[in-house]
């Protein structure tokens, strides 16, 4: 959650550091903070040093909230103004800092309230900001950005109708509003979006008031736990919304895209569903549900695990519900530390879907994993994905959810039920809001199974060929025999 790491005993860099990029951004300020000599501020680097990604995110401060007003007409798609307010808290003293926001005029940036002595736009997505007053390490201050123009179409979808639709991973939130746009920089976010009066507007969290002035109406939404920003979402379209309440009181709005089938049973199962996963993960970890369901076929992504109200392309059916939802456990609650940490989300919420299928009768051990292997034990290209640190590019390959759904079930029957489940509850309650990495759950595996599993991660995360016999077919699993 920290961009860099804090100087100890206000041992600070009397260095001016020029802007840092690349993916060595990271070490140097780091290196450079705990320096000896005394000091003035540094300029907060351009990337977080994330491996993949070394623009993303920033260093030298972290968000503690997103406040982001936008204004839309469907009638003129090619248009979006915006007006966003960040609190952040400065990790080190700072004369210069950069946001990540991708496109747009910027019209003008105030700092603590304050004009930007400058700003400047800087690579991809850097939009550099100098304040005019330094500030200091430990300092809340505030950024306000007003922006307007096409909005870049990464994170930005268009529907049919002219209505829109905001998501994307892992890039997707610099499309719609400046961000320190990287997993380990979690942040509460506000969402108000003014649309013509006819046109509803629904983002994440729990509704705030809807106010209507002049034909316009402005929807207010609110995720008090802190998120990820590809989590991050506003749908526009002239949806129709469903509301209810989970079993234990907790508020679900589920909002369909003109022309979609609602099918009467889908509250019963998305409750269902939210009362299995938490019965497998520990309690449902926000404060509402539900989810988006935006017509099939349009320019948007398969589905994503948008906090607290996943984004379905076509309706809400059991097998993606299913995966989306258990992001909100793996993923949203609990969030990569970077982008090489994707089967920490995607390798359980794969899973998920065939625990689901178990708990309405199938046989996981025949039915899903000796299946499965009966298809793809002589397919090398199925093996070949590294599960953990996949490569730039590709973080979110298909094979991290295939190969990574049977390696849950394969440790499932390493540690047995009991530690399997045991480890997964205690990953997200140790983590609960916070950040962790694949080897932190490699070791927590390891540690409620009181068993060395290194032989076993080594054979299914970190390589690229058929795990060995005694890792393929661990507890009872019986050996598949394939005839050709
Ligand atoms: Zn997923």
């Amino acid at each position: 959650m920290t961009d860099i790491p804090r100087s100890s005993s206000g041992r600070r860099t009397a260095r001016r550091l020029g802007v840092v990029t690349g993916a060595a951004s990271l070490a140097a300020v780091g290196t450079l903070l705990l320096g000896t000599v005394p000091a003035a501020a540094v300029t907060g680097g351009a990337g977080v040093g994330d491996p993949y990604f070394p623009e993303d995110g920033n260093s030298g401060y972290d968000v503690i909230h997103y406040d982001v007003h936008l204004d839309y007409d469907p009638a003129h798609p090619d248009h979006l103004a915006g007006d966003t307010t960040v609190t952040a808290r400065a990790t080190a003293g700072l004369d210069q800092f950069d946001l990540d926001l991708k496109g747009f005029e910027v019209s003008g940036v105030l700092v603590d309230g304050r004009a930007a002595r400058a700003v400047k736009r800087t690579g991809d997505h850097e939009l550099v900001v100098t304040p005019d007053r330094q500030l200091r390490q430990g300092q809340r201050f505030t950024v306000r950005v007003r922006y307007a123009g096409a909005p870049p179409a990464e994170g930005w979808h268009i529907l049919d109708d002219g209505g829109a639709e905001a998501s994307g991973e892992p890039h997707g939130a610099t499309s719609w509003f400046p961000a320190n746009d990287h997993p380990s920089d979690k942040a509460t976010l506000a969402t108000a979006v003014t649309v013509p009066t006819g046109w509803t507007v629904i983002g994440n969290g729990l509704p705030g008031p809807t106010t209507v002035d002049g034909g316009r109406s402005t929807f207010r939404w609110a995720e008090n736990h802190p998120m990820v920003t590809y989590a991050a979402t506003v749908a526009i379209d002239k949806f129709t919304v469903q509301k209810y309440k989970l079993a234990d009181g907790t508020p679900v709005v589920d909002a369909y895209s003109p022309g979609l089938a609602i099918d009467p049973k889908t509250p019963q199962l998305q409750s269902d569903i939210i009362s299995f996963l938490s019965s497998k993960f520990g309690p449902y970890p926000f404060e509402s549900a539900g989810g988006i369901a935006l017509g099939d076929g349009q320019d948007v992504p398969n589905g994503l695990e948008t906090q607290s109200r996943p984004t379905y392309a076509g309706g809400l059916w059991d097998y993606p519900m299913t995966h989306e939802i258990t992001h909100q456990w793996f993923g949203d609650s609990v969030s990569y530390t970077d982008w090489r940490d994707a089967c920490i989300a995607e390798c359980v919420a794969q899973y998920a879907t065939q625990l689901w299928d178990e708990h309405l009768g199938a046989d996981l051990d025949t039915d899903f994993y000796q299946g499965t292997l009966k298809d793809v034990l002589g397919d090398p290209s199925f093996w070949s994905t590294h599960i953990y640190d996949a490569g730039p590019g590709h973080e979110l390959d298909e094979g991290i959810y295939d190969k990574g759904a049977l390696m849950m079930h394969a440790l499932r029957r390493a540690v047995g039920d009991a530690d399997f489940f045991a480890t997964l509850k205690r990953w997200t309650s140790e983590y609960r809001d916070s950040n962790a990495s694949w080897p932190d759950f490699e070791r927590l595996a390891a540690k409620v199974s009181g068993k060395d599993l290194t032989g076993f991660f080594t054979a299914w995360a970190h390589s690229t060929t058929v795990p060995a016999d005694q890792y393929l077919y661990p507890g009872s699993l019986a050996k598949v025999r394939i005839t050709r």
